[in-house]
């Protein structure tokens, strides 16, 4: 049997041929469209201004994703996990946040299968590699959601399994169809990185209107090296150097992210050698309490511990800001989800 299109993830002049190769007005293309990114509805029966004809032809010869939800957890914070299965039977994970008193809706979303960076302090590392995600398995995770929830993502972060610079070319494929087709605004879009330099140079030629976010998460090479392998072969001195590079030719803040984990890198020294070592990069910090489980190795520290950790960086002068605790009662950190079910490798 032919293989189904997946609709989620073409442009307009795609769906412009689709409709005309089967002897359907052009305009439907735009309605299609419109339904696809901008109302992200679940079935071919919602978009109501379609012909019954045109929708029969779309059931038959299209499907909206090649990805689906596997599962789903809702946290009391109403902070919503889901797990998606793509065709090969991989699976990648997705966090939607929700923040009270502010209209923002944030997905987290994955690059990869797994990841091969081995942070010691990540679940997803556990699972091991499998394979880069298609640029359209990146844009069906959001549409999914939006499809799911009935509501419109505001804002993106590339934080979710995987090291999304890894793969690069799907990566900004991805994020221009969030731009042009959902409507999310390039400064509402943020990528993290475990710090790869030959990729953060190569973003900094492009027009990269998006926030770079680094998760630097120790003070110094020694205790990064011990916690993260990618210092092996990236140093820190030299990250650091071609982060205020990157600040000078795009002319855009980094965020630093750093995750607070106890005894590890949350003392007062670690604070100190954090706030001179980026003290002329032009960014801000984000302080992650890391989010720790019955299978932790790591503890997170006390509330006096963080508060004395930002008090340092700001008095030093850096915009901090202690990134909220969400979904704690759900498997919110990544790679928590994915590690439930044993068919990531398949
Ligand atoms: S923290 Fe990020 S880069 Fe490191 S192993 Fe986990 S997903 Fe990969």
């Amino acid at each position: 049997m032919e293989d189904k299109i997946t609709l989620v993830g073409k442009d307009i002049k795609y769906l412009e041929a689709l409709m005309i190769e089967n002897g359907q007005s052009k305009f439907r293309a735009k309605q299609i469209y419109n339904w696809l990114y901008l109302k992200s509805v679940k079935d071919y029966d919602s978009m109501t201004d379609l012909p019954a004809a045109t929708r029969e032809l779309l059931k038959e010869k299209t499907q909206l994703c090649s990805i689906s939800i596997k599962d789903k957890q809702i946290s009391k914070d109403s902070t919503i996990k889901y797990l998606f299965e793509h065709s090969d039977g991989t699976y990648a994970e997705a966090v939607l946040m929700r923040f009270d008193n502010r209209a923002n809706l944030t997905a987290c979303i994955s690059t990869q299968v797994g990841c091969p960076m081995g942070c010691t302090f990540c679940a997803t590392a556990k699972l091991g590699f499998t394979r880069n995600l298609e640029a359209e398995e990146i844009i069906q995770q959001i549409f999914l959601i939006q499809a799911d929830t009935g509501l419109k993502i505001t804002n993106i972060v590339f934080m979710g399994q995987g090291e999304p610079l890894l793969n690069f070319d799907n990566l900004i494929k991805s994020i221009k169809i969030f731009r042009e087709q959902f409507q999310i605004g390039a400064r509402r879009i943020t990528v993290s990185t475990c710090g790869l330099i030959p990729q953060i140079k190569k973003l900094a030629e492009l027009d990269f209107q998006s926030t770079l976010a680094i998760s630097l998460h120790a003070p110094n090479q020694e205790k990064r090296q011990a916690i993260m392998p990618v210092a092996n072969k990236y140093k820190f001195d030299e990250l650091i150097s071609v982060l205020k590079k990157y600040t000078e030719q795009t002319g855009r803040r980094v965020t630093i992210e750093y995750v607070l984990m106890k005894g590890i890198n949350d003392g007062i020294e670690d604070a100190k050698q954090l706030a001179i070592a980026i003290s002329k990069l032009k960014s801000n910090v984000n302080l992650i309490v890391y989010n720790q489980n019955e299978k932790s190795e790591y503890k997170k520290p006390s509330k006096e511990t963080i508060q004395k950790f930002k008090y340092i960086l700001e008095a030093s002068g850096k915009k901090v800001t202690i990134r909220l605790e969400r979904g704690a009662d759900i498997d919110a950190a990544c790679g928590q989800l994915s590690s439930k079910f044993k068919n990531n490798n398949p």
